[in-house]
């Protein structure tokens, strides 16, 4: 059945797959790694225009090991999860440094690499080096988990367990990079999450949610942690000369090295009446006498485990200094690197 499993899907991969993909076949290590780590949170539609920009901007690894982060994080902005954009840098300091910018070629070295786990090593191993390592991305797991009946949770230890050993069984130690890229084409285009295409699929004679009518009930997955709330309001501080106050964040918070204006968090949303007498305004602005000029209209940003409610808060007249802030040129804005909430409002930015 496994034989059988993998034979039918080199054949559909060789005579019917038609997904397009800029990296497809790519075998250079730094267009693959960066690919993968552009994919591993985002979907390829989204992902494709950054890849194209990446590989333009920064056309090998040394030229992004040499680049600002600054810059690198605005190629990057957009894309959310920024975490993967500080390894993305980190990966290409060490490649730099310690292998001369050559992309290291073992298993293990590559999954030593910052932001690398095993399925973004199995992807590079065997997509730029030929190794035989089987990935298992949300994809494969559904295609196994449909195909073998398989009710284990694929975010628990024993389903990680055994769909890495069944994936390993079924792989194509000849053709690797071929096999892996097949079973997710495979996945995405034919054993969708939603109304999969069992009608015109090659293994239905042998799918066990197909044949038993399981289709809706695998894979199964863990339940989703609740998200965590979180209202965040950013005043638009004037520095003078058309200028704003903005500052990079810093610590272990969301959004680490994107830039962001005033920031005070709160717990809830605060009537607007109201934002002029809570003890932040008092304490910021208060003595100073500002006044609250404008207040725009609630944006928000989901994040895997956060929502966030952000509104922008303009005030009246401009502050000369502002401790841990910068002074931008308004019209520079657009030059520094922002979570997607801000730079939503700054596109339509109003000239008060
Ligand atoms: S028959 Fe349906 S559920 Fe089974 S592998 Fe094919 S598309 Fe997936």
């Amino acid at each position: 059945m496994q034989i059988d499993f993998t034979k039918k899907l080199l054949a559909w991969n060789r005579n019917q797959n038609k997904r397009p993909m800029p990296w497809k076949g790519e075998t250079n290590p730094y267009r693959v790694w960066l690919s993968e780590i552009i994919l591993q949170q985002t979907r390829v539609e989204q992902g494709t225009a950054y890849y194209e920009k990446f590989v333009a901007g920064f056309p090998t690894i040394l030229d992004l090991a040499k680049a600002s982060e600054k810059e690198i994080f605005k190629y990057w902005e957009g894309l959310g999860y920024y975490g993967r954009c500080r390894n993305l840098i980190a990966t290409a300091k060490k490649i730099a440094s310690e292998f001369k910018g050559h992309f290291p070629s073992s298993y293990a070295e590559i999954l030593d690499l910052p932001g690398i786990g095993p399925y973004t090593a199995s992807a590079i191993a065997s997509f730029a080096f030929g190794l035989p390592y089987a990935v298992v991305d949300g994809n494969v797991e559904r295609v196994l988990a449909r195909y073998f009946g398989i009710s284990a949770p694929v975010g628990s230890a024993a389903g990680k367990k055994l769909y890495t050993t069944l994936a390993g069984d079924l792989l194509d130690k000849k053709n690797p990079g071929i096999y892996n890229q097949a079973i997710m084409d495979f996945g995405a285009t034919i054993c969708k999450p939603q109304n999969p295409l069992c009608n015109i699929c090659i293994q239905s004679k042998n799918c066990q949610a197909f044949q038993q009518g399981w289709i809706n009930q695998l894979p199964v997955k863990t339940v989703p942690a609740i998200r965590k709330k979180r209202y965040l309001y950013y005043f638009i501080v004037p520095a003078g000369e058309d200028k704003i106050w903005i500052r990079e964040r810093t610590g272990k918070d969301i959004w680490r090295n994107l830039y962001e204006f005033v920031l005070w968090e709160t717990g809830k949303i605060i009537p607007q009446g109201k934002i002029m007498q809570a003890p932040f305004f008092k304490k910021n602005f208060g003595k100073l006498d500002f006044q609250i000029q404008y207040i725009s209209p609630v944006f928000s940003q989901t994040l895997t485990h956060q929502s966030i409610t952000g509104l922008f808060v303009h005030l009246n007249k401009p502050l000369f200094k502002l401790s841990g802030y910068q002074s931008v040129p308004r019209k520079s804005l657009q030059e520094y690197p922002f979570p997607k909430l801000i730079t939503d409002y700054i596109k339509i930015l109003p000239a008060i």
